[in-house]
């Protein structure tokens, strides 16, 4: 498992996060802004998720590819 937070109030919606690891990540509706999918959020945070290991290598790709480093991945 990683643990994974996204900063969102500094996401810019570049859409980077969500087209390389879309199993995880995904557009909210409403602010535009990035969030952790439902089924891997910790406290029911858009903010907060843990990742299993068949998607670690995708998450640490996205939070390296976000222009603005709000993703941040922890083992
Ligand atoms: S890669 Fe970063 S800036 Fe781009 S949508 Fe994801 S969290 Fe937001």
């Amino acid at each position: 498992m990683v643990r994974v937070t996204i900063d969102r109030p500094g996401c810019t919606s570049c859409e980077q996060c969500w087209t390389i690891c879309p199993e995880f990540f995904e557009q909210n509706p409403d602010d535009t802004l990035s969030q952790v999918k439902d089924e891997y959020r910790l406290n029911e945070s858009q903010s907060e998720g843990k990742a299993p290991e068949s998607l670690a290598d995708c998450v640490w790709e996205a939070a390296e590819n976000c222009p603005v480093a709000v993703i941040s991945v922890e083992e």
